[in-house]
């Protein structure tokens, strides 16, 4: 029988959960925080329980909010009939602060990584489709980033679409190569957006 853990292997232990961070890096935060900064320690604690509490994923657009919906769905000013697709939240904030979509969006809060097998567990496919029905989604604009998880996704997403009455169009390439949504600038990302390539009618 393992014996339980103390305290402070049980924090080394639990820092793991953080993306990129193994063992060591675990020790080198559990005694930065304990040693030198007990108050941040402390805010850390809280704030992480609290989210934990109130974040929850908007009812419309599945990116994390802490109402039923987020301000984007509730804003009976959108054009519902206009959905864009996107990988996380901070797509919407890119898009947001480039002024070039007035329509809902859809988050699918994750990729499809062509490297790990295509596992469609990673977006949120099944709300995607049930979001879809009964809306009054006319157009569908795939904003995935140019990568080669971007493109699967794309991928997945155009195939999903192929038999269902939308109008799909995907941003235009004059996004720089690599590129991820989040660090393009809003001139650029709202060129993308007027020129996007229609993909099907
Ligand atoms: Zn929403």
């Amino acid at each position: 029988m393992s014996k339980t853990p103390d305290a402070f292997t049980r924090l080394i232990n639990a820092l793991k959960v953080l993306p990129n961070v193994g063992p060591k890096s675990a020790q080198r935060m559990a005694y930065q925080l304990l040693q030198h900064n007990r108050e941040g320690a402390a805010e850390l604690a809280g704030a992480l329980q609290n989210a934990l509490n109130l974040v929850h994923h908007c009812s419309g657009c599945n990116t994390f909010c802490e109402n039923e919906q987020c301000e984007i769905c509730a804003d009976t000013g959108r054009d519902s009939r206009r959905l864009m697709i996107v990988h996380m939240p901070a797509d919407v904030a890119s898009m947001e602060a480039a002024h070039c979509h007035d329509g809902l969006y859809f988050v699918l809060m994750g990729q499809v990584s062509p490297a790990q097998g295509m596992d469609l567990n990673h977006i949120a496919l099944e709300k995607l489709v049930s979001r879809l029905q009964n809306s009054a989604v006319e157009e569908i604009i795939i904003a995935t980033n140019f990568t080669a998880e971007g493109d699967a996704t794309a991928y997945v997403l155009s195939e999903l679409f192929k038999n269902l009455p939308y109008k799909v169009s995907r941003l235009a390439r004059g996004m720089p190569l690599g590129g991820e949504l989040e660090y393009v600038d809003a001139g650029t990302l709202a060129q993308a957006v007027y020129e996007r390539r229609l993909l099907k009618e």
